[in-house]
């Protein structure tokens, strides 16, 4: 199931498969796994919709070969389109906010792609109003726009879920993930609910993020370091349906720093802040199976490591957490 042992013809073909592996520091009578999704080729969770995307969008006819995407995007969504778009025979342009790690741009340059940047200070949501001039200014050029494209959620709805029920026979009690565009969790979550209804979901999202709100729980808006995950603009959480969720884990940088950090030193998993984030909502969550808090179709937590740290090293994601946040 998680490897690829035969021989492929393209790049796209290792694309998912992730290996699912058990996370040691739990409590006792619960289990919690991780899907590594740094295993991909870009080395993200999205390379799954990179090439999702792109293949239905080119079935349906709205996008025709030699033509351009355009995609305003933190950087793995760049990489994964990057990738996808290159094999399909596509053009690719992302249009990327100031503030997001240089190496994911870096990448997505050495795939061919183009990078526009936009003041940090407009957000996504600049990015994504530049996303859209871009593309009325060429021919043939379309958004797939993540942040609303239902075929994101499709995605890992079509794929990511059903290996982890394969990998798991079926026996998972809670998924816990981190809501960027919030695609990952509402295509596992939309899968694991059909499966078995009182299957717990949990959203995770920074300390500072709104996602909260929607579930009815308060929030106060904030800065945070922590990158991937957390929305604070109307345009980036469309796709959140809060009927598929049953809490929403806020989660501290410090809380997600030293995760990370202790994943590394005593688990040899090289994840980045969201992933730490993830990790401690999924002991949150194994800590009320284990309580009896939750009525839970098994004792057994899934959560997603979306990439690696090797992507943020030149923004210090290894140096103290003063040295990281500062
Ligand atoms: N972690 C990282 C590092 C990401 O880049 C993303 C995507 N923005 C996520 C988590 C969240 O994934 P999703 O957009 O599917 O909610």
């Amino acid at each position: 199931m998680t490897t690829h042992e035969r021989p492929l013809d393209s790049v796209l073909e290792t694309i998912g498969r992730t290996p699912l592996v058990r996370i040691q520091n739990a409590p006792d009578g619960v289990r919690i796994y991780a899907k590594l999704e740094s295993f991909n080729p870009g080395a993200s969770v999205k390379d799954r919709i990179g090439r999702y995307m792109l293949e239905r969008m080119l079935e349906r006819g709205e996008l025709s070969a030699g033509g351009t995407v355009i995609e305003p995007t933190a950087g793995n969504t760049g990489i994964g389109l990057a990738i996808a778009a290159q094999q399909l025979g596509l053009d690719a342009i992302f249009v990327v906010p100031e503030r997001f790690s240089v190496e994911k741009q870096q990448l997505m340059a050495a795939l061919d792609a183009e990078i526009v940047n936009t003041p940090t200070d407009a957000g996504m949501g600049g990015a994504i109003d530049r996303a859209h001039e871009l593309a009325e200014e060429l021919d043939d050029a379309v958004v797939p726009q993540q942040f609303s494209n239902p075929l994101n959620t499709e995605a890992h709805y079509a794929t990511t879920a059903p290996e982890i029920y394969d990998a798991l026979d079926g026996e998972v009690g809670a998924i816990v993930a981190g809501c960027g565009t919030a695609g990952t969790l509402m295509g596992v979550a939309r899968y694991a609910l059909e499966q078995e209804a009182s299957t717990h979901v949990g959203a995770v999202e920074p300390e500072g993020s709104l996602y909260g709100e929607f579930v009815g729980e308060s929030r106060t808006e904030g800065e945070y370091k922590i990158e991937g995950i957390g929305t604070h603009d109307p345009n980036t959480n469309e796709l959140f349906d809060p009927d598929l969720v049953d809490a929403v884990y806020s989660i501290s940088d410090r809380d997600a720093h030293a995760e990370l950090t202790r994943l590394a030193r005593e688990e040899g998993h090289l994840v980045a802040s969201s992933a730490g984030a993830a990790s401690v909502a999924a002991n949150r969550v194994a800590e009320r199976i284990a309580n009896g808090d939750l009525d839970v179709p098994a004792a057994t937590v899934v959560t997603i490591f979306p990439d690696s740290s090797e992507r943020y090293l030149s923004k210090g994601v290894y140096r103290s957490f003063e040295e990281w946040t500062g």
